[in-house]
């Protein structure tokens, strides 16, 4: 491998605070050969000066969906990787939501066994909570767990009662693992839609207390568990955020993520019919008021994480067919969250949110990461990133076979040039002089 050197980056460490100093940076064979200032190129090195440039720990999506196995013209492990580790993440948990679900140890060492084949960084595979995401019976998740599942979540669906829910917070929690759920309160959802069929996912009204009642009732079950972690996805209301900020005070070990399309986006409210064919998501799009407390939870850090929910679709061959719910959006995380007016001057927090929060949410894991820490003399586990540069997802920047993106052919701010993992190159920006071919 050729050597690259970073004159003059912003080197972000999360984990120890916010401390931003200003050093070189030579990579060299998969390690931080030196950090410093003033360190000379040598014959062959690539040299990035680039003002502003900024250095972190490789990024962590909590909440990717690969689709394969199972549907693979949606997305592949290949091309979902790669798109991640262009948004400058290290490592991604896949979700159980395959086709067939992720519920038993033999569909579980399938999908380690297909992951490692042909992810471009490592994929920590979560397993469902349940059997077939119904909520009726418990998937054996101690022996999931042994079998090297990273976290167990039902995503997509929310069927699981509070008695099965604090009962698998608790084997859950024996194992060493979280339990994240998609928290809309089905009942409440049927009762928004009552001709909407029988698959929750693609109903169409999804009122703010389907949300807000999921999280009353799961902080219930984590109560009366006394054990487990607790982990709530893609919050996109201001109840739900205050929920979670009166019961990480209250000591319960809960932690929450959100996604950069919910705090950047507004819903069209007024128009479900057009919101279904553009801008579709589950939860939906809210209003300022909610967008503005998600940027609070993420500031004040009741909000732990920034994941993607990345969820690539085929596009219908009608445009005015529905399509389904969910983005693309691993690959613009980052970007998305820095275009925001609110962003930019959360540098650190959305850094953190990124890199040492989601680490410390998962715990411990199944297959080994670095620590979030840039470190002269280790394998390179980083992200280097412009927080000015400006790029358009476009079909020759978009690596994800989705291109069900509500930023598709906007300008982003907010450049990922390389992403390390594990001391392996996943992604160099062609600008830097390096091609790395798609696995
Ligand atoms: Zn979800």
């Amino acid at each position: 491998m050729k050597a690259l050197l970073l004159r003059s980056v912003r080197l972000m460490r999360p984990a120890e605070g916010s401390a931003l100093d200003e050093v070189d940076l030579l990579l060299q064979d998969g390690r931080v050969e030196e950090m410093g200032s003033g360190i000379a190129a040598r014959a062959g090195t690539v040299v990035v000066e680039r003002e502003g440039c900024v250095v972190a720990p490789a990024f962590l999506d909590l909440h990717t969906h690969l689709r394969e196995p199972g549907q693979p013209w949606k997305e592949r492990i290949a091309t979902a990787t790669a798109a991640a580790a262009a948004g400058g993440f290290g490592a991604v948990c896949a979700m159980a939501n395959l086709r067939p679900a992720v519920d038993n140890v033999a569909r579980l060492r399938e999908c380690l066994a297909k992951n490692r084949s042909w992810e471009r960084v490592p994929v920590l595979q979560f397993a469902a909570v349940s059997e077939q995401l119904a909520g009726q019976r418990l998937a054996p998740l101690k022996e999931l767990a042994a079998s090297g599942a990273a976290g167990f979540s039902d995503d997509g669906r929310n069927a699981l009662g509070p008695e099965l829910l604090r009962q698998a917070l608790e084997e859950a929690g024996e194992a060493g693992r979280l339990v994240a759920i998609h928290p809309e309160d089905e009942e409440v959802l049927a009762a928004a839609n009552p001709w909407g069929g029988d698959d929750p996912t693609s109903w169409l009204l999804r009122p703010r207390e389907a949300e807000v009642s999921a999280v009353r009732s799961a902080l219930d079950a984590l109560r009366s568990s006394g054990q487990g972690r607790l982990h709530l996805q893609h919050l996109s209301t201001r109840g739900a955020v205050e929920l979670v900020r009166g019961a990480k005070r209250e000591g319960l070990a809960v932690t929450s993520e959100v996604t950069a399309h919910h705090l950047v986006l507004e819903g069209p409210l007024t128009d479900p019919e057009a919101r279904d064919r553009e801008l579709a998501c589950n939860p939906p799009l809210r209003g300022e008021e909610d967008r503005s407390a998600l940027w609070e939870g993420l500031a004040d850090g009741t909000i732990d994480a920034l994941a993607s929910d990345h969820a690539p679709h085929e596009s219908p061959s009608d445009p005015l067919q529905r399509r389904s719910p969910g983005f693309s959006g691993v690959q613009a995380q980052l970007s998305a969250a820095l275009s925001d007016p609110r962003g930019g001057p959360l540098l650190e927090r959305v850094v953190g949110a990124l890199t040492a929060r989601p680490l410390a949410v998962l715990g411990p894991l199944s297959v080994s990461l670095p620590e979030p820490a840039v470190r002269e003399g280790q394998p390179a586990h980083l992200t280097v990133f412009d927080p000015e540069g400006v790029w358009r997802p476009e079909p020759g920047s978009w690596l994800s076979l989705g291109t069900n993106s509500p930023f598709w052919e906007q300008p982003l701010k907010g450049l990922v040039l390389a992403t390390f993992s594990r001391g392996r190159v996943a992604f160099l920006r062609r600008e830097l002089g390096w091609e790395v071919e798609l696995a």
